[in-house]
């Protein structure tokens, strides 16, 4: 899952991932999903892109990123109810126990089985830990394993860059 959610443009230089169909069909490949047969054009790289940053930014709202206002938050679970919809779940029942999965083929499958798995997850108490990191420009999906669940960046590095950028913003603009 982080995976998926770790695929956008960041400041280390890493590229984004799906920023054409074969970026995306190259990573699906690399995560074994089924792509046997499946044609993806771009309306399915940005259909990627989109349910992976309205992921990110649910993930934010766990890291109390103060730079995300309400109307984003309710905006991006607008989105997530859509990708819920276009791409449907079945759930596998069997003496081990169930999972969901995508029911469709192609890249409606691919992405279903995206959402198979965040809902899985959401439906633990853990999915608070889930978060995105408060630094604008990394915004990297991370586990908060802290014991008070309170952290907000991917990182010490991350940690002290926002902590430098907010010195130097008071240096430069001093309170009067
Ligand atoms: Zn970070």
């Amino acid at each position: 899952m982080l995976g998926f959610l770790n695929t956008r443009a960041n400041a280390a230089g890493d590229p984004e991932v799906f920023a054409s169909p074969d970026g995306f069909a190259d990573w699906a490949r690399g995560e074994n999903l089924p792509t046997a047969g499946t044609v993806v054009t771009e309306s399915d790289a940005v259909a990627a892109r989109e349910l992976r940053d309205a992921l990110v930014t649910v993930l934010l709202a766990h890291a109390d990123d103060r730079t995300l206002s309400d109307e984003e938050v309710a905006d991006a679970e607008a989105r997530l109810v859509q990708a819920s919809v276009r791409y449907p779940l079945i759930s596998l029942i069997s003496t081990r126990g169930a999972r969901l999965t995508g029911a469709s083929t192609g890249t409606p499958g691919i992405l279903g089985t995206v959402v198979a798995a965040v809902t899985q997850l959401a439906l633990h108490d853990d999915w608070a830990r889930l978060k995105a990191c408060c630094n604008p420009p990394c915004h990297t999906a991370f586990v908060d394993r802290t014991r008070n669940r309170a952290a907000r960046y991917c990182s010490p590095a991350c940690n002290s860059q926002v902590s430098m950028r907010a010195l130097r913003e008071r240096r430069r603009n001093p309170p009067a």
